[in-house]
């Protein structure tokens, strides 16, 4: 049995500098679990100190110890013992993670942990083999591109899934020899510092990764502006992406990795061979963590003849989730992360059938369990591309259903007018597809099929205000590398 008691859990708080944990000594948040809204501990807000604090000594260690300036190959027996380590403390660290977040710890258990140790795996592979490269040039000179790491990488990670998404930016910035300062979502603070723990346990020098734990305009801000941090990784809203751009530029214009938000379509023709696989994966990419998933398949394009039939299986396995909290092993549908968000999604849904749209199903927030936010799984017909439900990133279970005549009209409707995040394709047509591939603006397209894989080699990343740069494949290590060129002439 995968199920615990969320009182019997001890859970680590504070900072994390230096190889360990600091208690905070200002300002604090209460952080509520959304299973059931109960506060379960106070969060220490970081200051500019404690922030200056955390990247001087990331910025010592980067300095003085071999983690960058050693073989590349210890760098990766350490990071693989540190992914090792995850697994073997996976139980403890699912039921941390599933306490104060969304994630179901059946899930948590099942992906989450064997994903985010796998990705460091992956990332632990390159240590030694991006060095660089030697450049054409006369026969007397030779021209060299050295890679190097930037120093201090700020990394900053969102809520949806804490683990996973820390570890996507943490591993290929460790594994090209930098140290990190993570600032986990303040909603989701606690499980990265056991992680942290581990990776000392793993033999990283204390320092290489640290943590602080804070609100985005205090803390987050202050880890952005700090002029010791050499690199920005940021995964979370665009409108946040786009503050800390300007925090950046005025700050000493910092590169950044931005990985923002969406709202993909799922483009299904009616020539598809199997509509049930069509409506499992529509389903899952909008049912998964409750949608509250970047890449969630959000707005429903089918073809006219494919459409009745496939609303109504996406409906069924709609109708078959099982709410609960995340300490459950029989939950298979995510709370909300807070009542405020739930409040937000509902506005939303209840403003679209105002203005014409009519719920296929759900449309409500779903009897309360253990006062917990929950939201009913939710298909929004009868819309159109200028309503909110279909314009707004709405991070929760919703899904708009708009349907098409033909393949130009498709396309068309799959496009956004600001967000280019993923997509789906679905057809029997591979021609059909491959058009629909190059006409989409979307920094991922799936075609009969939806959802990242463990294939860490595919890199992820927005087209347009989904963000600037790639996570993951080799390109997230390139992101973590400058490069140095180097002339030399030896004609004599
Ligand atoms: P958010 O932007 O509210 O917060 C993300 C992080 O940024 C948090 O740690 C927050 O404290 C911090 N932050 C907030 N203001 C800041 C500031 N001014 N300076 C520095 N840091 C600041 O996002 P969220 O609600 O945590 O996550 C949901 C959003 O993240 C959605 O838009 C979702 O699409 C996006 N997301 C994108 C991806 C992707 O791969 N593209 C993955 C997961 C989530």
């Amino acid at each position: 049995m995968l199920d615990f008691n969320p009182n019997d859990i001890a859970v680590p708080n504070g900072h994390f500098i230096d190889g360990t944990l600091v208690a905070g000594n200002g300002d604090t948040l209460p952080v509520r679990r959304p299973s059931d809204n109960q506060v379960y501990a106070d969060l220490p807000i970081a200051s500019a100190e404690v922030v200056d604090r955390a990247v001087m000594s990331a910025q010592r260690t980067f300095r003085t110890t071999s983690w960058a300036s050693g073989a590349p190959r210890e760098r990766a027996r350490i990071l693989r013992r540190w992914a090792d380590l995850i697994e073997a403390n996976g139980v403890e660290l699912a039921q941390l993670e599933a306490l104060g977040s969304t994630r179901p710890v059946k899930d948590v258990i099942a992906v989450d942990i064997p994903y985010s140790a796998d990705c460091i795996r992956f990332f632990a592979e390159y240590a030694d083999k991006l060095g660089g490269e030697v450049a054409a040039t006369r026969s007397d000179h030779l021209g060299l591109v050295i890679a190097e790491p930037y120093g201090v990488v700020a990394a900053i990670a969102p809520w949806n899934f804490p683990i996973t998404q820390a570890t996507t930016k943490i591993g290929p910035a460790l594994a090209a020899g930098n140290a990190v300062v993570l600032k986990p979502s303040e909603m989701t603070p606690f499980s990265m510092l056991r992680l942290a723990e581990l990776a000392i346990e793993a033999g990283m020098p204390p320092g290489i990764f640290n943590i602080v734990q804070g609100t985005g305009a205090v803390t987050g801000d202050a880890l952005c502006r700090h002029p010791a941090v050499g690199k920005i990784s940021f995964t979370g809203s665009t409108r946040t992406g786009a503050a800390i751009m300007a925090a950046s530029a005025e700050s000493g214009v910092k590169p950044l990795t931005l990985e923002l938000g969406g709202k993909s379509p799922q483009l299904v023709f009616a020539d598809v061979p199997d509509l049930d696989k069509v409506a499992r994966s529509v389903a899952n990419s909008i049912l998964g963590n409750a949608g509250q998933v970047c890449v969630a398949g959000s707005r429903l394009i089918v073809q006219r003849g494919a459409e009745a039939e496939l609303v109504d299986r996406i409906a069924a396995l709609a109708r078959a989730v099982r709410p609960g909290p995340t300490w459950s092993s029989d939950t298979s549908y995510a709370p909300i992360i807070s009542t405020p968000q739930l409040d937000r999604i509902d506005g939303i849904v209840r403003r679209t059938i105002g203005e014409g749209g009519e719920a296929v199903i759900g449309g409500r927030r779903l009897a309360a369990i253990q006062d917990g936010a929950f939201y009913e799984p939710t298909i929004l017909a009868r819309v159109s591309s200028d309503m909110e439900a279909v314009r707004e990133e709405i991070f929760g279970p919703v899904l708009t259903v708009q349907a098409f005549d033909d393949e130009e009209e498709g396309v068309s409707l799959a496009a956004h007018p600001v967000y280019g995040l993923a997509a789906g394709v679905h057809t029997g047509d591979i021609s059909k597809a491959l058009r629909a591939v190059r006409a989409i603006k979307a920094g991922t397209v799936w075609v009969n099929r939806y959802g990242r894989t463990t294939d860490y080699v595919i890199p992820t990343g927005g087209y347009n205000s989904s963000g600037i740069g790639k996570d993951l494949g080799r390109q997230a290590v390139e992101a973590n590398l400058r490069f140095k060129s180097v002339l030399i002439d030896f004609a004599g």
